[in-house]
């Protein structure tokens, strides 16, 4: 299988030219085939510590989380790896919009120490609407949680939480009308004891993670933590 893999990645690589996906430069052979080149990884800038220990958000002090003081219960920690800005921007939507889901490669590579990813825990992707997933030809999620299973050795579960109905999009909305909108759109089976953690390309304000989460704790997950390639910047 190995055998096959390398062939493939190698006619990949004999396909597209070997360039980075975000600033065009030459990806040096040592760089493997990765999509994007260290010196891109290297400008994304990470979420550092001290932050909320629920949210993940950077935290001030003793000051009440703004974020998730009214959050309610069922996700416990949410992690995310890098901030939303330039080009991990860019690999967000070459990920979304460009069908280049190999990227995720690059995106799980910044991801692997963020806190929930413990031994045991059983990666589960956001599921999209069907119809969204049928457009775009995958759920970015679910890429997402395959890279990071795949690099760090823990199980993905699509089989557990599905979308019971289509969501409008959230980029308008209100944190508030954000929660109004995901509320009961998921639905959770087989979750029983499970130490969950979700898995997601960008972190918002939170909604669809809390929604999700709720879905795995009322179907009997043990643990519900989340984690993100992106958090968005301001709210
Ligand atoms: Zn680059
Ligand atoms: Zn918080």
């Amino acid at each position: 299988m190995r055998g096959f893999a390398e062939a493939v990645v190698g006619l990949e690589r004999w396909l597209l030219p070997p360039a980075c996906l975000l600033c065009e430069a030459p990806v040096p052979a040592r760089q493997g085939d990765a999509l994007v080149c260290e010196l891109c990884r290297s400008r994304w800038e990470p979420v550092t510590a001290p932050v909320c220990p629920r949210c993940g958000q950077p935290a001030f002090g003793d000051l009440e989380c703004r974020l998730c003081a009214a959050w309610p219960a069922g996700l416990e920690r949410v992690r995310s790896a890098v901030w939303l800005r330039g080009s991990a921007r860019d690999a967000v939507h070459r990920l979304k919009y460009e069908g280049w889901w190999r990227v995720t490669e690059a995106m799980a590579l910044v991801m692997t120490g963020l806190e929930p990813l413990t031994t045991g825990v059983f990666l589960i992707p956001v599921p999209l609407a069907p119809r969204r997933e049928r457009l775009r030809g995958y759920n970015q999620s679910e890429r997402l949680a395959a890279a990071l299973g795949a690099r760090l050795g823990l199980r993905v579960r699509t089989d557990v939480l599905r979308r019971t109905r289509a969501t409008r999009t959230q980029t308008a909305l209100t944190p508030d009308e954000r929660l109004a909108n995901v509320a009961g759109a998921f639905a959770a089976t087989r979750a029983r004891g499970l130490r969950a953690v979700l898995v997601d390309d960008v972190f918002t304000t939170g909604a669809t993670l809390l929604a999700a989460a709720e879905a795995l704790v009322a179907a009997g997950a043990g643990k519900v933590d989340a984690v993100t390639f992106g958090r968005a910047v301001s709210h």
